[in-house]
């Protein structure tokens, strides 16, 4: 089955759906039984695929989870209450005090921010590494390292990282590699053809598309789903039903949704590229993009997200680029139908274990599912008040 027809297909199956076309809406905390022996088999099964107790999950859940294993590949999917909580919950389901981490330097801010103040709190080192290093990564490993931490494309920045290399390294040496796959959602990356061992998203952003419901998950091969699923369990971490029935409703849509994003994408990043204002634009699908080989090689195709760089630009110069605009909002997060537009002025001060060679201030844009012609005028005009400003 190729991606699109997966989409429409996964975890419909006759046992969720019933008669209807969707995977009903359960709401659940208490599950009731009619007999000893009902409860006795339930509890064997701890809700795996058998409602047991609300917090295991009911059948929006499994069938949702379901839906992820078979886009994403892996045998058993958890959920979180937001993407943040799936890289918590994967990294604290494996590492104790005394263990080393290795993450990618490139990697989403809050997951830095976790490393840096809760990890090393509890005793975890972490090293942080070149996105571009591959194999290299061999020398970084120490004798305690217990996990490696990929982001491809890196957030910000997008640099692609060599997956099969690195999860070939780790997996001589049986350290466990977790790739935050959200970029690509569950369709443009494969990662468990790639050597990934557990695969996050923060389905908040493409999955669910309408930038109305925080939710994440985390899914793991079968030596590994064991001891996520446990410390899914212990930790008490679970997602509303209702946030789950919209994650399922936005897995029908999420293909013709990309389609539509990245071409929209492309065309304001090649207008982009000609603007005499711009250093450089960082768009993996573009031929000079750092790891862009990797690019070609392991992904299927690119998204609404990615960003450029200004030769110069002041805070007041920016400002005026940004408040003016008509269609893109201000704002954190992405994956949703609008085009959101951010700044950031000291990419270096991001980063320990890569050099970020630009000085100008770095604009991330997500292109929404806008006509791209009234999203270049936006730009254009901003332009306009840039140079006003300066
Ligand atoms: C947004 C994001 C997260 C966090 O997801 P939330 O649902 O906002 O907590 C994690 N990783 C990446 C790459 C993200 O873009």
């Amino acid at each position: 089955m190729k991606k699109n027809t997966q989409l429409i297909h996964a975890g419909r199956s006759r046992q969720w759906t019933g008669s209807a076309v969707n995977p009903p809406l359960v709401r659940a905390s208490t599950i009731v039984f009619d007999t000893m022996q009902e409860l006795r088999e339930a509890t064997k099964q701890r809700g795996n695929r058998v409602p047991y107790y609300g917090r295991r999950g009911t059948q929006t859940h499994f069938a949702f989870q379901e839906a992820m294993c078979e886009l994403e590949g892996g045998v058993g999917c958890a959920l979180y209450p937001c993407g943040a909580a799936a890289v918590s919950g994967a990294l604290l389901a494996f590492l104790k005090q005394g263990d080393h981490l290795l993450m990618v330097d490139s990697v989403y801010e809050p997951t830095r921010a976790l490393c840096d103040k809760l990890l090393a709190g509890l005793g975890i080192e972490t090293t942080y590494y070149d996105p571009l290093i591959g194999a290299g990564i061999a020398a970084l490993i120490k004798p305690n390292t217990r996990m490696i931490f990929l982001e491809s494309p890196g957030s910000l920045t997008l640099e692609v990282q060599d997956i099969p290399a690195i999860c070939a390294v780790a997996r001589a040496r049986q350290i466990i590699t977790v790739l935050d796959n959200t970029w690509a959602s569950p369709i443009l990356c494969q990662p468990f053809e790639l050597g990934v061992d557990i695969s996050i998203q923060a389905a908040t952003k493409y999955i669910i598309g309408h930038s109305d419901v925080m939710l994440g998950t985390a899914t793991a091969t079968e030596q590994y789903w064991p001891q996520l699923r446990e410390h899914s369990y212990l930790m008490g971490y679970c997602a509303s039903a209702d946030d789950v029935y919209a994650a399922s409703r936005g897995l029908r849509t999420l293909g013709v949704r990309l389609k539509q994003h990245e071409q929209n994408a492309l065309q304001v990043a090649h207008w982009l590229a000609q603007r005499p204002e711009v250093e450089t634009v960082r768009h993996p699908a573009f031929a000079d993009h750092p790891g862009h080989q990797q690019f070609k090689r392991d992904f299927s195709g690119s998204n609404g997200l990615f960003s450029f760089v200004l030769k110069q630009g002041s805070q007041q110069q920016v400002a005026a680029f940004i408040e003016g605009m008509q269609h893109f909002k201000m704002g954190f997060s992405w994956g949703g139908y609008e085009s959101l537009i951010t700044a950031t002025f000291n990419v270096q001060a991001l980063r320990r274990a890569s050099h970020w060679p630009y000085s100008g201030p770095l604009i991330r844009l997500h292109i929404g599912l806008e006509d791209p012609e009234d999203l270049v005028a936006d730009l254009a005009a901003a332009f306009t008040r840039f140079h006003a400003a300066g």
